[in-house]
């Protein structure tokens, strides 16, 4: 049987999301060796977009079934590379929340570009100042988009980075013959076993410069819920799935709170405003809360969730 054609890119990417993708393991070896033939991922295989000597004038990508995208879009190129590979594939994936939400990058979306750029030229303190580049440099976007705000998306695998499982299960359901495939709308909650004890007043916010109180030789099921411990734990406002299929969420293993890499539960979520009941209904005083918008939408800050503060 032929193999089905993928083909991968990384726009606004840390490449932590192809890393997910190496991490399938022996899956992926099993999927290379008989159902997928990979005919574009620049992470890993060289491929020129204006043909092997630049000479060609427009952008080129094979044409593939499958197209997987990491990275939010904050430039022209991102943008035409985005809209090439939605010309040249059949379905479309959106991996990592840069991708499904703006992710990490998409916290510019608070501040002028001046600004950014003042800072990481001049004004950090790891850099020697000088000019802001301007040769070779594709200009930006007014601001980082999400991959939807920029071409049509079919398949959502958000994470930061994603779980390999997600992803070895959206691809094998496509190469059964299906065009849809979605992660659960559950909460980090409900996957996470901590003991709830119960709505107490919540007091004060603890910060992680704190430990939280638990015995390590013990099992997660037998610590009290990090949210009526006091510290601000988003689970009940987080997708789940970061653990893999069916396993407890990533960072409640290591005993710390959930900080929201996994975006809303669903598209019309409205985290702010449900995080604030959490907080309420636990009996917490939500205007002690400093910058909600940045903690709330630290990976979610495309579609309009961030906006400039002036
Ligand atoms: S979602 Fe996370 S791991 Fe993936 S590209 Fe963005 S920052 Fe990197
Ligand atoms: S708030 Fe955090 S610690 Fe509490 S149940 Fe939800 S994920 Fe677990
Ligand atoms: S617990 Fe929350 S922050 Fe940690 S990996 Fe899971 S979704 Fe991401």
């Amino acid at each position: 049987m032929a193999k089905v054609k993928i083909a991968e890119e990384w726009l606004n990417s840390c490449s932590g999301c192809e890393i997910a993708i190496l991490n399938i393991g022996e899956v992926l070896v099993d999927l290379l060796v008989n159902n997928l033939d990979f005919v574009h991922i620049p992470v890993i295989m060289d491929h020129k977009y204006y043909g092997q000597t630049g000479e060609e004038q427009k952008l080129d990508i094979p044409e593939a079934v499958v197209g997987i995208i990491s990275g939010s879009v904050r430039n022209e190129e991102h943008k035409e590379i985005a809209e090439e590979m939605r010309k040249k594939c059949q379905l479309i994936i959106a991996l990592g929340t840069c991708a499904t939400n703006g992710g990490i990058p998409a916290l510019i979306n608070m501040y002028k570009d001046e600004d950014m750029l003042d800072f990481v030229y001049r004004q950090s303190p790891t850099t020697d100042p000088g000019p802001n580049p301007t040769s070779h440099i594709p200009p930006l976007l007014e601001r980082c988009y999400a991959l939807d705000e920029i071409i049509d998306v079919d398949i959502y695998l958000p994470g930061c980075p994603p779980h390999p499982d997600w992803i070895a299960a959206a691809v094998l359901a496509l190469l059964d013959g299906k065009t849809e495939f979605a992660m659960p709308e559950r909460s980090v909650c409900d996957m996470c076993p901590t003991k709830k004890e119960g709505k107490k007043g919540l007091e004060d916010i603890k910060r992680m410069l704190k430990t939280p109180d638990f015995n390590p030789d013990k099992p997660l099921d037998e610590m009290r819920c990090l949210l009526e411990q006091g510290f601000l734990c988003l689970g009940p406002v987080t997708k789940a799935g970061c653990g893999g299929k069916g396993k407890p969420p990533r960072c409640l293993s290591t005993r710390m709170p959930c900080r929201g890499c996994y975006g809303p539960i669903r598209k019309t979520s409205k985290p702010l405003i449900d995080y604030m009941g959490a907080l309420a209904s636990n009996g917490f005083d939500t205007s002690k809360m400093l910058d909600r918008r940045g903690y709330l939408g630290r990976f979610s800050g495309a579609h309009g969730v961030l906006k400039r503060l002036g």
